[in-house]
């Protein structure tokens, strides 16, 4: 593992109430009041509270992470991956964190193609661990992130969620003055011919407007890039893309997902960039109820 060049951005103590900074020492970090989390074998921190631990069936199955791993193998994330790097890249610089990270690829580009600080933070240990084995120059925690990030105040110049939650006033309290937000949304033509295919229906959600109007008490839209590309699937193919998004699990579906042999489908995101608004969150919050 090459350890010197993996940063560790600015860590706090996950149980409830403490909070206090993390400091690395050899196979663990720990805070000052003694709290302590062992680095696995792979390289990750395991910051769980036992009381996370019970929704640990929610994290990725290591069924859907091999989904997922095969799916990035066939390069079908790429143009998302390449707008990724160039909507990060101006602010960097103070790292980047990644909610939600899954097994870690676009973390994995970004600090391959910029060079920053960069952690990864998912609930999955199965997502985090293969996460980990692919890019030891990054660092990476299993975390709930539905909970109080364990990151400290104002600690990071860009955080990215994608697949992952998108909570705002979290994202806020973590991140430096000027600071940016990148959230990824499935636009509303994403697996559009699959959804036809398997469920015998494609309704159009429109997603992204719910998602940037349940942030915008804090946040602000600064540039939305659309990424669409339409790969063709094989069968094999196929069957990740459903299990990727849970709906390989659901027995109707795929046995209709069985007897397709080759699909183009459409994969669409849109990326966001937002920066905090310049009032404090509690102000605004405070100004859109009284209005
Ligand atoms: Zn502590």
């Amino acid at each position: 593992m090459n350890q010197d060049r993996c940063q560790w951005p600015p860590l706090a103590c996950s149980v409830r109430d403490c909070f206090a900074p993390l400091v690395r020492r050899e196979r663990l970090f720990a805070c000052e009041r003694g709290h302590s989390y062992d680095v696995a074998k792979s390289g990750y921190v395991n910051l769980l509270q036992p009381n996370d631990r019970r929704s640990l069936a929610a994290g990725d199955s290591a069924e859907h992470v091999a989904a997922r791993v095969r799916l990035h193998a066939r390069g079908v994330d790429l143009a998302v991956l390449d707008a990724l790097v160039e909507l990060v890249r101006p602010h960097a610089a103070r790292g980047v964190v990644e909610v939600g990270c899954g097994p870690g690829f676009a973390l994995e580009r970004v600090e391959r193609d910029l060079g920053c600080s960069a952690l990864g933070l998912d609930l999955s240990a199965h997502a985090i661990d293969v996460a980990a084995k692919r890019a030891p120059r990054a660092a990476w925690i299993v975390a709930n992130a539905d909970r109080r990030l364990p990151l400290l105040d104002a600690s990071v110049g860009t955080v990215i969620s994608i697949t992952g939650p998108k909570h705002a006033t979290e994202f806020r309290r973590v991140l430096a003055d000027g600071g940016r937000l990148v959230l990824g949304v499935p636009a509303s033509d994403d697996q559009a011919e699959l959804r036809a295919a398997v469920l015998g229906r494609a309704d159009a959600t429109e997603r992204v407007e719910r998602v940037l109007a349940s942030v915008a008490d804090v946040f602000e839209l600064v540039e939305r890039r659309t990424v669409r590309v339409r790969p063709t699937f094989d069968a094999a193919g196929l069957a990740d893309l459903l299990l990727a998004t849970y709906r390989g699990g659901r027995t109707r579906e795929a046995e209709r997902a069985r007897e397709l042999v080759e699909l183009d489908v459409t994969l669409a995101v849109e990326l966001c960039v937002l920066a905090p608004r310049q009032a404090s969150a509690g102000s605004q919050l405070a100004r859109s109820r009284s209005s």
